[in-house]
């Protein structure tokens, strides 16, 4: 083995060991800014490794690929955290080009001397990596309001989209039959496109985070798929660690909204649903001043953020709001809901970013034993993840979905700026209830007011 080769096996060896340790160190918020220090310095070792590749003998196209590549990186990640998830999908959209356009490449050089496992390798990175490349744009756009975030859906569309799938999948399998039939292949390609589109237009917008991870786990997959076809190490441990993390997380948030998978994918949820609800009566508006008393005198205050604290961009009012209640002497918590948002740990994000203390974030499940002994929850636009229906009403759509019990506090105060309705476009009985308050306006302006009012107090 050449000094060159030893090399690259040895910055391949510590990228992997890099990715692992990065990876479990990203399931705890005191260990998660290390965990991306390590995967980015895994990426790095494995960059630098490949340049030393035997089969390199030109450095031009890398290099141009290099500026091209960081000049759209760079800006890519200086977006808000608000833009995140729409970045994220961007992302995956272009690992996903990479993954085909490496496939295609490696397909138009050896043709069908590949084998019939490399080529079974090739045919499905292209077709995962072709399907993710048009899934990831759709949501890209869905989150960024370039199309319609609810569901679009047609009469027939789901047996459209299976025929399609079929379409597909058989066209891979005639051409592992007849691997010199370019036609087969790029048509098996096409349809992956097409495909792809047609499976994310019907999902609604804050189901998006949950896509997104299957379809990280397919440009996962596709990546593992690549490192066999190049015989590439790094690319198949990456990508299998990529693919099967992306598909635990889809399964972690859909138990946490206690739905299926296929209720996300197939079901068109957040498109206009009736349904009976316990909402009825009337919502009682509560003034500033009021709440600021409550505040003021409460022994325990459980904060309760969800997607409207992220829009109003309020993670660093209800920080301030927070320290001046404690610096009274109010026991502060924050409850977190995990799929409270647009992606999961949102709120945990947002809150870190505005320096709220790890140790005063607690999970639904923490929260929730709480609540009857806590005098004011206030809640920082969240619906869905306080509806009380998804626990009393078991014909509501969300029935099951597991919620932050906010309605068993002894006040409630919603900040909200009006009547509109979460993702999920139902009705919460929540707002109807004698013990709820609304206070209206944008978060961010009703936390900063509150803070002043609580000052006057
Ligand atoms: P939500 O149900 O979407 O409700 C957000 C609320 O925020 C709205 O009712 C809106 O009411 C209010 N709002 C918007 N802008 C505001 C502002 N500037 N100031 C104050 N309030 C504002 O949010 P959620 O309770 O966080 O629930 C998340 C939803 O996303 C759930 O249905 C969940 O299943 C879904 N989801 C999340 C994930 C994830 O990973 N996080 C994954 C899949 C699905 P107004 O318009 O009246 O202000």
């Amino acid at each position: 083995m050449s000094n060159g080769q030893l090399f690259l096996e040895a910055t391949y060896l510590l990228a992997s060991v890099l990715f692992v340790m990065g990876l479990k160190s990203l399931s705890h918020p005191d260990t998660a800014r290390r965990g991306m220090i390590m995967a980015a310095a895994g990426m790095a070792a494995a960059l630098i490794g490949t340049l030393f590749h035997p089969e390199i003998h030109n450095y031009i196209y890398i290099a141009i690929g290099l500026i091209v590549g960081s000049s759209i990186g760079i800006p890519m990640a200086m977006v808000p955290m608000t833009a995140m998830p729409q970045r994220t999908a961007l992302s995956h959209a272009f690992g996903a080009l990479a993954a085909s356009m490496v496939g295609i490449a490696e397909y138009v050089i050896h043709g069908s001397g590949l084998g019939p496992v490399k080529s079974g390798a090739l045919g499905l990175e292209v077709m995962l990596g072709s399907l993710t490349v048009t899934g990831s744009l759709i949501a890209a756009a869905k989150l960024q309001e370039l199309m319609r975030g609810t569901p679009i859906q047609f009469k027939g569309q789901h047996i459209v989209n299976l025929c399609l799938f079929l379409t597909m999948v058989t066209l891979f399998v005639l051409w592992l039959i007849n691997p010199d039939k370019y036609v087969l292949f790029y048509a098996m390609a096409g349809c992956a496109f097409v495909f792809g589109v047609l499976l994310v237009i019907p999902i609604g917008s804050a189901d998006m985070p949950v896509v997104m991870s299957l379809l990280n786990s397919y440009a996962g997959l596709s990546s593992a798929a690549t490192g066999f076809v190049l015989s590439n190490n790094v690319l198949i441990i990456a990508g299998t660690l990529d693919g099967f993390s992306g598909f635990i997380l889809s399964i972690l948030m859909c138990k946490a909204m206690n739905r299926s998978i296929t209720n996300v994918l197939f079901g068109g949820f957040g498109a206009v649903v009736a349904s009976e609800s316990a909402a009825a009566g009337a919502m009682r508006e509560v003034s500033l001043d009021d709440v600021a008393v409550q505040l003021a005198y409460a022994n325990q205050v459980v904060f309760v953020p969800g997607y409207g604290m992220a829009t109003a961009q309020a993670q660093h009012a209800v920080r301030e709001l927070g320290n001046l209640l404690e610096e009274r002497g109010v026991s502060v918590k924050y409850g977190i809901h995990p799929v409270a948002g647009r992606m999961p740990g949102h709120m945990n994000v947002l809150l870190a970013e505005a320096n709220v203390p790890y140790s005063s974030l607690y999970e639904m499940e923490q929260i929730n034993p709480e609540l009857p002994a806590t005098d004011v929850a206030v809640v920082i636009g969240a619906n869905d993840v306080v509806n009380p229906d998804a626990r009393d009403n078991p014909k509501s759509p969300i029935a099951g979905m597991p919620i932050i019990e906010v309605d068993r506090a002894k006040s409630v105060v919603v900040l909200k700026r009006g009547k509109g309705k979460g993702f999920s476009g139902l009705e919460n009985p929540l707002f109807f209830k004698p013990v709820t308050g609304m206070l209206y306006g944008d978060a961010k302006s009703s936390l900063t007011n509150l803070t002043q009012a609580v000052q006057k107090v």
